[in-house]
């Protein structure tokens, strides 16, 4: 609920600074890695939002895939979860390069 509220928090901010009144849709992208389930978020929000500037907003989840960097390959690879191993070698030596945050990508305003 939190990270519902904090995308909330983040539109109402973005309303002052650009000065519009209403958002009408919204769209997230979510990382493989960022440990979001787009359907609860998708509920939250519609929660959350309720006589707020985005009452009624539509909400599009886009994701990202998660990508790494494997020391042992020296290459980048793709990952479905933050401690994956490696699946070239196998090795548990990646680190996460992408994939990893969620943001507000794009925003439909009035
Ligand atoms: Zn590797």
């Amino acid at each position: 609920m939190s990270l519902a509220e904090g995308i909330v928090q983040l539109l109402e901010d973005q309303a002052k600074t650009q000065d519009f009144q209403r958002v009408k849709q919204v769209w997230l992208s979510i990382g493989e890695l960022a440990g979001v389930e787009a359907e609860a978020l998708e509920f939250c929000l519609d929660v959350v939002s309720r006589d707020t500037l985005a009452d009624g907003a539509r909400f599009h989840f886009v994701r990202q895939p998660g990508t790494g960097w494997c020391l042992a390959c020296s290459q980048s690879v793709a990952i479905h979860a933050r401690f994956d191993a490696c699946p070239l070698c196998g090795k548990h030596q990646v680190q996460v390069t992408g994939g990893d945050e969620m943001r507000v990508s794009e925003l439909e305003v009035e």
